[in-house]
Parts: structure tokens; C-alpha cells; sequence
């Protein structure tokens, strides 16, 4: 098996994909070797790898398996990995083929560290953290625990909501310690392989081996620890885990959905424990943070967006970063699939939640905004800096934001010609006063409701 191989294996591909996929996934991916049944291809890039494997691997392998004659595995790592190493904070063992591929290469330090751990993903390191005020703080925490473990954050608790940075944060703590001290064992679990593990145990009889294996850690990461909720067992159990750390110097670091004292069915002395070190929480990021990401992301995945698409972007995923990495993930799948640009105009239909395109017009968000708040158009477009029409202006723009596909500067043009530095502002004006003023809150659900757009999808 060899490089004709996969040749022919991609002249059948060329057959039974569309023009634009073959060009795009399959011609581009390059042959590394075939082993013991498992063919390994290298993708140009980390971004393709991916889409490969979410998209590609079952036709691949199927084909593969037609020109091969026999049952084949399809691994895809990423081509210049061995290039691109140099850029994570720490060298980076080959990988051994697996069906994940490159994201699931232990570093040699974790190997050393522990076998049985699960993986830190090797993207989630500090370099790639994009540091904003939503973030501050757990990340400076998050860096003073991985330079000094077991001194005063212990533990470090992190909360915050959903697809918001806790996981990344807490594995770069791991890879960031792992810098710093190869030799370090460090720890990564979920709570759920926690639980899980545990009950393997009581089941096989292997206490003793569970205690010993989560007790070794010198920086154990415990994540999602709301799932302990009402586990009275695990709790327990995880108690005395902790104060085994605890007692020996270890680091813990604890990442949730919310802080401890809002886990409900916790017991109160783990509550007590839990809020012994320091509790730093990461919030939703700004629009100017959220544009970061994009920036960064799009710099990582070699792809060029312009400005007007990423504030596009930005503006529509306010509350979740992975989803907001998932739009910018589409956006480029999509413009590389049909051939059409990087633009907001021909990205936009498509990152519309409902795939449906543009349902709202401006002109019907400025009619009941207009109405909600009792300002007139021609008020709304001026100049005016009068509280109710300042108001109802930036409440116009967030809104037209999130249910037109207007870019900035077009909305600054719907409010007689406002720079699209105002329509920002604007716009993380009204994210901030959402959450802490009531009135305002109901006034722009209240407009929702009247122009029937889905708060949940589209914030
Ligand atoms: P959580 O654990 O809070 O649900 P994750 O850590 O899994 O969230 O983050 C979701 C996604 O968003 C990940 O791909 C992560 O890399 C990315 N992400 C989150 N916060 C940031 C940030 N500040 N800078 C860059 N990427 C981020
Ligand atoms: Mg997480």
C-alpha cells in the first residue's frame, strides 16, 4: 500500500463528491502511510483535518476499503504539525496513529506524568486564550497557579457559564505546569469519569488503586463539578480525595457552571471547602473581546476574514464562545465549499439560525423600537442625547444587529449616518444593561416577542 494507493482511493472520491468538496478536502490531503490496517492522511491544515474527519472519514474509509480489499482504518493528523510545534508552549511527542488523530497526541511530559489520564487538549494552551475584562482575572489566577501550585489560590475555582473558557483555562493551567516542570503529574478529569471511575472501582473491588491513582496528582483538574449534584456517594468519596490533595500541597483546580454555593445538593462541607481558595468567575465577553477570538482564531486557521464579517460575527454570538467559534467554523466551510467570498453579505443567510436568511427588516425594528419606546423615527435618527432617545437608539441597533444582516456601518446609516464605532458601543451598552436592568430587559423582549425573533437562537 502505498501513495498509488491513496491515488486511486481519491480518483474514486473524485467520482461521488462534488467538485468544490474534492477540491477543497480530498485533493489537497496528503498520504503518510498505511499500517496495520489504518491509513493515515495528512491534512493541510488543522481546520481541514477537522472537517475531514466530522464529514469525510466514513467515505474515505469505505472507499479505501474498496481499492484495498480489506477493512481500513482512516486516521488524519495535521501536515506540518512537526512544523507547527514550535509554537505550542511545550514540545510535542509524536503521535502514535489513533482515530482522532493529531488533538489527541499526548505531550511525552503527560505520558511520563500518567498514563491513565485523559488527554489535554493540545489547543488549549495560554497563547491561544484571548485575555479579556470577562476573563481577567481567573486567567491571571490561572497562571499564578501553574507557576506556584499549592500555595494560595488552592483550590482555584473557576465558574462561569457554558462554552465561556473554564475548560481551556484549566488544561492550559495543565500544559502551562507541564512547562514549567515536565516531570509534574498533573491530572485532568472530568467529574462525570470521576463518578464513573469511582463506581468501576467499588464494583471491581479496586479501591485501593482508585485512591492511590487520583491521589498521586501534584495539580489535579477537576471539571464540570456540577455534576456532582445530589451524587451523595461521589461526594463523599471526592471529599476525602480532596483533602488527600489538599493536605499534601497538590494543586486542585475545580471549573463549574456556577459557583458553589449554587450547586444544589452539595454537601455544605465541600461547599466550604470549594470556596477555601479563590473563586474566579468568567463572564460573557465584550464585542471588542468576541472580535478577538474571531481574530486569533482566523489567524490559527490561516484564513483571511475581513473586518466587517468578523464584527458581523461578533455581533451575532454574544453569549457562548464556542458557538461563536462554531459560526466562524461555518462560515469559513461555507465560503470554501461553494467558492463565494469572505463577505458579509454572502456568509450572513448562512449563519442565520434558522437558515432562512434575513426575516426581519430594518425598517420594522425601528417601527417598534419607535412604538415600545414612545421616540419618534426622526428623534431616533437624530443627534438628539436625550436619555429616552439615546435609549432607544442603542436598544434600535442591538436589536437590528441581531436580527438583520446589516453590517455596522449599514445600521449607523439607519440612524442618520451614525459611525460604526457608535453602533458598537451601542450595541455593548444594551448587552451590559440587559443584565442589570429589568425594565430594559422586558422592553426588548417585549419588541422580540412583537417581531417574533427567538431570543434563545439568536443571542
Ligand atoms: P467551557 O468549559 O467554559 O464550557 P471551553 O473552555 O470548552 O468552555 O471553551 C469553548 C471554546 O471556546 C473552546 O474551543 C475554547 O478554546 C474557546 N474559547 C473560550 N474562551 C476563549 C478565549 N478567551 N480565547 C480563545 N478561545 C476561547
Ligand atoms: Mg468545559
Amino acid at each position: 500500500m502505498s501513495e498509488e494507493s491513496w491515488a486511486k482511493v481519491q480518483t474514486s472520491l473524485k467520482k461521488n463528491l462534488s467538485k468544490p468538496s474534492y477540491e477543497t478536502w480530498i485533493r489537497p490531503t496528503e498520504f503518510s502511510e498505511f499500517k496495520n490496517g489504518e491509513l493515515t492522511l495528512l491534512a493541510p491544515n488543522s481546520f481541514s483535518s477537522a472537517w475531514l474527519k466530522n464529514n469525510y472519514c466514513q467515505t474515505i474509509q469505505e472507499t479505501a476499503e474498496k481499492v484495498f480489499g480489506m477493512p481500513v482504518k482512516v486516521n488524519v493528523k495535521v501536515k506540518d504539525f512537526e512544523e507547527n510545534k514550535d509554537k505550542n508552549l511545550f514540545s510535542v511527542a509524536p503521535s502514535a496513529p489513533t482515530s482522532s488523530g493529531s488533538t489527541s497526541t499526548l505531550t511525552e511530559s503527560v505520558k511520563l506524568a500518567k498514563k491513565a489520564i485523559p488527554l489535554l487538549n493540545l489547543r488549549y494552551v495560554f497563547n491561544r486564550f484571548v485575555v479579556g475584562p470577562n476573563s481577567r482575572m481567573a486567567h491571571a489566577a490561572a497562571m499564578a497557579v501553574a507557576e506556584s501550585p499549592g500555595r494560595e489560590f488552592n483550590p482555584l475555582f473557576i465558574c462561569g457559564g457554558v462554552g465561556l473558557g473554564k475548560t481551556h483555562l484549566m488544561q492550559a493551567i495543565g500544559h502551562y505546569r507541564l512547562e514549567i516542570d515536565p516531570g509534574a503529574k498533573v491530572s485532568y478529569v472530568s467529574t462525570e469519569t470521576f463518578t464513573n471511575d469511582l463506581i468501576l472501582a467499588i464494583r471491581q473491588d479496586r479501591m485501593q488503586s482508585f485512591r492511590d491513582r487520583y491521589r498521586a496528582a501534584d495539580l489535579i483538574l477537576v471539571d464540570d463539578i456540577q455534576f456532582i449534584e445530589g451524587k451523595e456517594y461521589t461526594q463523599e468519596e471526592f471529599f476525602h480525595t480532596f483533602n488527600a490533595l489538599h493536605d499534601a500541597g497538590s494543586q486542585i483546580v475545580i471549573a463549574s457552571d456556577r459557583p458553589p454555593s449554587q450547586i444544589p445538593r452539595l454537601q455544605e462541607r465541600l461547599i466550604s471547602r470549594f470556596s477555601m481558595g479563590l473563586i474566579a468567575d468568567v463572564q460573557t465577553p465584550d464585542l471588542e473581546t468576541r472580535m478577538a477570538i474571531l481574530q486569533k482564531k482566523a489567524e490559527q486557521e490561516r484564513v483571511g476574514l475581513p473586518r466587517d464579517l468578523i464584527q458581523f460575527i461578533a455581533g451575532r454570538f454574544t453569549s457562548n464562545i464556542r458557538e461563536l467559534e462554531g459560526a466562524l467554523t461555518r462560515a469559513i466551510a461555507f465560503a470554501s465549499i461553494t467558492g463565494l467570498p469572505m463577505t458579509v453579505d454572502s456568509i450572513a443567510p448562512m449563519l442565520d439560525p434558522n437558515g432562512q436568511g434575513v426575516t426581519v427588516s430594518p425598517k420594522q425594528v425601528m417601527d417598534k423600537v419607535s412604538e415600545i419606546f414612545e421616540v419618534t423615527l426622526e428623534e431616533m435618527r437624530s443627534a438628539s442625547r436625550r436619555r429616552p432617545v439615546s435609549q432607544a437608539r442603542q436598544v434600535g441597533m442591538y436589536l437590528m444587529r441581531q436580527s438583520t444582516n446589516l453590517s455596522l456601518p449599514r445600521i449607523g446609516d439607519e440612524f442618520g449616518g451614525k459611525d460604526h464605532t457608535t453602533v458598537m458601543y451601542a450595541i455593548e451598552q444594551v448587552e451590559k444593561k440587559l443584565s442589570s436592568d429589568p425594565q430594559m430587559a422586558s422592553q426588548v423582549q417585549k419588541i422580540r416577542d412583537l417581531l417574533q425573533i427567538d431570543s434563545r437562537s439568536k443571542h
